[in-house]
């Protein structure tokens, strides 16, 4: 069996964010297909987007899974489903969001599942955390960390504090 590593970027700005975050992230590693090999730092950022909403929380876990790609997805997406998201407005506000950033080398650029993920290169919301979670990682070839300080929400992202 092939186990490919797959990096996810978790959303929420509806509820109980930080705690949806980490209770997705249990959910998304209970089955033995989804291991968990790597966690980011939680931050908070100004939506990117979409209408007038709350900020987010955002993070990044990598996995190691031998779920194929679009088992994958099917399987992020029964996750988002469990935590209720509802599909309306898009880039409307969200109880949980599950985006694929990367699923191996393997690329697509298959509507239903583009991968890398064709926004991911200019939010620093994903790659910020990325950079923190794996100080090595590329997209495209080039530094995550650098990526991300190129990106134009860089400015806004903190760490999230809870209160
Ligand atoms: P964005 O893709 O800009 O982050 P979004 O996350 O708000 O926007 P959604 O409404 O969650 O978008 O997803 C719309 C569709 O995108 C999904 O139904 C899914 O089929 C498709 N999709 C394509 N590529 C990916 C990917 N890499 N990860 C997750 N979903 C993807
Ligand atoms: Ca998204
Ligand atoms: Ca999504």
């Amino acid at each position: 069996m092939t186990t490919v590593r797959a990096v996810l970027a978790l959303g929420s700005n509806v509820g109980a964010s930080n705690d949806t975050l980490s209770l997705a992230v249990g959910d998304l590693v209970d089955t033995p297909r989804v291991r968990l090999s790597g966690v980011s730092p939680v931050v908070s950022t100004k939506a990117v987007g979409g209408p007038e909403q709350p900020d987010y929380l955002n993070m990044v876990i990598e996995v190691e899974t031998d779920l194929g790609p679009y088992e994958l997805l099917e399987h992020c997406q029964a996750v988002e489903n469990k935590h209720h998201r509802v599909r309306t407005v898009r880039w409307g506000p969200r109880t949980l969001d599950i985006d694929i950033i990367t699923y191996g080398s393997w690329t697509s650029d298959d509507e239903k599942l583009t991968v890398p993920h064709p926004r991911a290169a200019g939010r620093a919301f994903v790659l910020q955390p990325w950079a923190w979670m794996d100080g090595t990682a590329t997209l495209g070839g080039i530094p995550v960390g650098e990526l991300a300080a190129g990106a134009d929400d860089f400015k806004g992202l903190a760490p999230f504090e809870e209160v």
